[in-house]
């Protein structure tokens, strides 16, 4: 067909002419390229495409534009080569384990971590021949002769355990890890886009669900670290198939604009917070990495960017059903997630402590009557009002 012959109406509108800009021509905000399918003009160019040998894009599941695009950002702001975004925290998980375990492996991970990754590992991972080392980020002995078995491959560990807060012992992780070949992954999404410079991991995890986009209406994940684990991971995410959406990416890039603002208010709120609470007759104890009185306040306030806006607060009155108590907050919502916008209150024990035996519980610094709290951007003397009710209705 000539290039002049006109196309009928129902031709035309499944045959738009791109709208291409020239170099020096750009949009200020990312454009979605909410498309499946990429063309080029000539084979041999696709072919280049798919040998990896010049950059372009064929097919979203592969590569997508806008989800290159935030790939990069956060690729920068955690200081590593690469990322490889994935539609959630848990894809971002469970597709980096399978691409770097096979049967015969071990892995090691602990009762103080997320608990899906847990119940992941001994469902999933188990099936599959892969061995596991579960053990408590406290017990470092352990932590040595688990790193040192000729099957350890992986450890994963968080940079703030869910949700005791506390802080992994990086040193002894990150040198025994190098010393016997094992790959560090180190789930980062409490501690927010912060590196460990002085004590590197081979990959860092986040959910983007969280602190990245920010407004609890859109789920993401991403792993980052070296171009070379980000390739080998990406063959397996590819056919894992568990992309980001081009729009899920374009509201996380958005979000970003706005991460380090919302970020330093959740932080302040938090901090406020926990002074307060700690200070509330009907309250045992708040582990916030901010207070002086927490454990490993000094590993907090030297190596991280800031102390987070996670609290757990453990009451005294340990009878307490919580039940009743943490669906009566006006600010604070009963809702699982968190880093978001608006403050949530959430059961510990319930929420994060269901798998583990009693012993786990009392390692994991997990009690019936633990609350956890996500700190929002609201005004502060709101929220304490909202806590100050909350905890008149606990009996003392
Ligand atoms: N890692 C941590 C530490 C989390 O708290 C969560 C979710 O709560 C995830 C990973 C999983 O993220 P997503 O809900 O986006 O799958």
């Amino acid at each position: 067909m000539s290039e002049t012959t006109a196309l009928a109406p129902e031709t035309l509108c499944n045959h738009i002419a791109p709208i291409l800009l020239s170099d020096d021509n750009y949009p200020l905000s990312m454009p979605i390229y909410q498309s499946v399918k990429f063309s080029v003009k000539n084979f041999d160019e696709l072919k280049k495409i798919f040998r990896g040998e010049r950059a372009g894009y064929f097919y979203t599941r592969h590569g997508n534009p806008t989800v290159h695009q935030l790939e990069m950002l956060l690729a920068q702001l955690q200081g590593t080569e690469a990322g490889w975004a994935t539609a959630t925290g848990v894809a971002a998980i469970t597709g980096t384990l399978l691409s770097l375990l096979k049967s015969g492996d071990r892995l090691i991970y602990f009762i103080e971590s997320y608990r899906p990754s847990r119940v992941f590992a001994e469902h999933t991972l188990k099936n599959l021949g892969i061995k596991l080392s579960r053990l408590s980020m406290r017990d470092h002995e352990g932590i040595k002769a688990a790193l040192a078995l000729p099957d350890a491959k992986v450890i994963l560990f968080e940079s703030m355990s869910n949700p005791q807060l506390q802080a992994p012992p990086l040193d002894l992780i990150v040198t025994e890890a190098r010393r016997h070949g094992v790959c560090t992954i180190l789930d980062n999404t409490f501690a927010g886009f912060q590196g460990f410079q002085d004590a590197p991991v081979d990959l860092y995890i986040h959910s983007l669900t969280k602190f990245a986009s920010g407004h609890g209406d859109v789920m993401g994940g991403i792993v980052l670290g070296d171009r070379k684990h980000i390739e080998h991971i990406s063959e397996t995410m590819v056919h894992l198939g568990a992309t980001l959406d081009p729009h899920a990416a374009y509201l996380i890039l958005r979000g970003m604009k706005t991460y380090h603002l919302r970020r330093r208010q959740q932080v302040a709120n938090a901090q406020e917070l926990a002074l307060w609470l700690q200070r509330h007759p009907k309250v045992e104890a708040v582990q916030y990495p901010g207070l002086h009185e927490h454990p490993q306040h000094a590993t907090f306030a030297s190596r991280y960017q800031d102390f987070g806006s996670m609290l757990l607060v453990t009451l005294k009155n340990k009878k307490v059903s919580l039940e009743q108590i943490v669906t009566e907050g006006r600010l604070f919502k009963l809702a699982a997630s968190l880093g978001s916008t608006e403050s949530l209150i959430t059961p510990a024990l319930f929420f994060f402590g269901g798998d583990l035996s009693e012993s786990e519980r009392v390692a994991a610094g997990l009690d019936g009557s633990a609350i956890r709290l996500s700190i929002g951007i609201e005004d502060v003397a709101d929220l304490k009002a909202d806590l100050k009710q909350l905890l008149a209705r606990v009996p003392d």
